[in-house]
Order: C-alpha cells, then sequence, then structure tokens
C-alpha cells in the first residue's frame, strides 16, 4: 500500500500525481491520497472578507488558530471544494475514487484542544474556541474495506475531535501529520509530494539535497537542514515512522510519474 499526501500550495500541480496514481491503481497497487489546501482555506476567507488568524506559541512556533468561523471555511474548502475536485480529476484518470473527510467512519479522530497558549504582543496569554486537535486513532479497517472493494480513497482533514464532555466536533489538524498517521496504522510506503525535490542541507540550494537517512546521525542531518514548514514535514515522517509506516520520501510533484520515482528513490528517502 502507498500512501500519497500531496501538498496544498499554489506551486504545486496535481495532474502528474494523479495521472501516476492512476497507473499504479491500474497496476494493481492500493494507493490512498491525502491532501493539505492552507492557502485555498486562507484563500476563501480573504475572498469572503475575513483574515486567518496567525498565533505564536509561546515558544515561538506560529500556527493558525481556527475559530468557528474559520472552521465553517475549512469545511467548505478541504472535503468540500478540492476533496471533490480531486475525486473529479480522479475519475477522468479512470480511478474509481472515494472522498472522505477524517470524520467519516470515525476515519480520524483525536481530543480537541479549545485552549492554546499564545504570546501576544510579548505578553503570555491563554486563547479560547480553537478548533484543533492530535490524532489519536485512525479507522484503518474502513481504508481497507474501501481499498478491498477496489475504491481508491482521497482523504481530507478535518478529523473528529471529542469533547472533555464526550461530544464530537469536527476540528482542523495538520495534514502531514494525518497522512503520517494514515501511513503508519497501514503500515504503508508514504510518499509526501510538495514544490521542493526533497530535503537539501542548504535550503535554498537543490544540489545539496539529501537523498536518503536512515541511521540516528542521518536523521539528525536531516532534522537540522529542514526550516520554516519542511520542520512540520520531518516530524511528520518520523511520526509516521514510529506508528509503523515502511519508508516516507519527500519528493516534488511537479514532475511526471513523481510517486513512482519517489518509490524509486527520487527525493528525500527516510526510513
Ligand atoms: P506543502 O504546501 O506542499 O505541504 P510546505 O510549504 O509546507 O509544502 O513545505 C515545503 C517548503 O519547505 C519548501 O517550499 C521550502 O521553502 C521549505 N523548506 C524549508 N527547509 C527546507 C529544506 N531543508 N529543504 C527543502 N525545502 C525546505
Amino acid at each position: 500500500t502507498t500512501v500519497v499526501k500531496i501538498g496544498g500550495a499554489r506551486a504545486v500541480d496535481p495532474d502528474g500525481a494523479l495521472a501516476d496514481v492512476a497507473s499504479l491503481v491500474e497496476d494493481g497497487e492500493d494507493v490512498v491520497l491525502t491532501h493539505g489546501g492552507s492557502t485555498a482555506v486562507d484563500e476563501t476567507l480573504a475572498e469572503l472578507g475575513e483574515e486567518p488568524t496567525y498565533v505564536e506559541t509561546p515558544g515561538g512556533v506560529v500556527g493558525r488558530f481556527t475559530d468557528e468561523r474559520t472552521m465553517d471555511v475549512f469545511k467548505m474548502v478541504m472535503p468540500g471544494k478540492l476533496n471533490t475536485d480531486l475525486v473529479e480529476s480522479l475519475h477522468n484518470e479512470g480511478v474509481d475514487a472515494v472522498g472522505l473527510s477524517g470524520t467519516d467512519g470515525k476515519l480520524l479522530c483525536g481530543k480537541r484542544k479549545s485552549a492554546v497558549r499564545v504570546k501576544e504582543d510579548g505578553k503570555k496569554k491563554i486563547k479560547r474556541g480553537d478548533h484543533s486537535g492530535t490524532i489519536e486513532s485512525v479507522n484503518a479497517d474502513l481504508l481497507e474495506t474501501t481499498l478491498a472493494g477496489g475504491y481508491t480513497p482521497v482523504v481530507s482533514v478535518p478529523i473528529l475531535g471529542t469533547e472533555q464532555s464526550g461530544g464530537y466536533t469536527a476540528v482542523n489538524a495538520d495534514a502531514d501529520r494525518a497522512a503520517a498517521a494514515i501511513a503508519g496504522a497501514l503500515e504503508a510506503d508514504l510518499v509526501v509530494l510538495t514544490d521542493v525535490t526533497g530535503i537539501y542541507e542548504d535550503p535554498d540550494d537543490e544540489s545539496t539535497k539529501i537523498d536518503s537517512a536512515a541511521t540516528p546521525e542521518e536523521f539528525a542531518a536531516v532534522t537540522d537542514a529542514a526550516e520554516g514548514f519542511m520542520t512540520k514535514k520531518v516530524m511528520a515522517a518520523e511520526e509516521a515512522l514510529e506508528g509503523g509506516a515502511a519508508s516516507v520520501t519527500v519528493a516534488t510533484a511537479n514532475a511526471d510519474d513523481p510517486i513512482s520515482s519517489a518509490l524509486a528513490g527520487a527525493g528525500t528517502t527516510l526510513e
């Protein structure tokens, strides 16, 4: 089984990946496609005359604050527009795709975290009303049943969050970590497609691409090299491997057969 994560960045063109999913499925390989789309959520918020809220943790990490209105837009854009567009394109490639959000069949579940510690104007505060959570369980059976039926699942966040009261609320979760959790649960190879050809020793110099990492020393080199958003991808890759994934490859989406190439050694492979 191969789990593919396709980035949401504007610089990522999904067409090559979708054609490759079709040829892998044709060859009898089980493929689960997952996707992000943070940029599209921000664009839709802007079109609606609203602004995304980003907060800084006391540790200096910047992340999205998902208030109720943002969560509504998130639902419209991620499992709504983006997921449906990918399902539509896969049908055009001859793939019988099934769109699922993390809330469907309790596919991705975890506790909701509504209060977050933030730093505003140099002061530490608690900000309430966040709709976010960390994945604690994956309904692998739902994916396996879907795959066994000959369908190709296309998975999107949100996830199903549990409240302290025991109730459920859809909440935002990081798409790379969602892909990682799924790859771990399915003991699959994870291919993370993005807008760079791999993880570079010098983030600005493609010629310094790290081909692979397997030892703790090699992993440390990868962690040191990653900056900004790539840091989250490396953390997600480690979670995937700890969770049972066979391998994780970070590679470019903007190429012919990007998934097959990644599985054959292109990009940066962690195992
Ligand atoms: P996506 O939207 O596809 O999930 P991100 O924007 O989250 O992708 O992450 C990819 C970005 O990470 C690259 O465009 C690059 O700017 C950045 N990056 C940071 N450190 C590195 C590195 N060491 N090697 C390659 N890219 C890096």
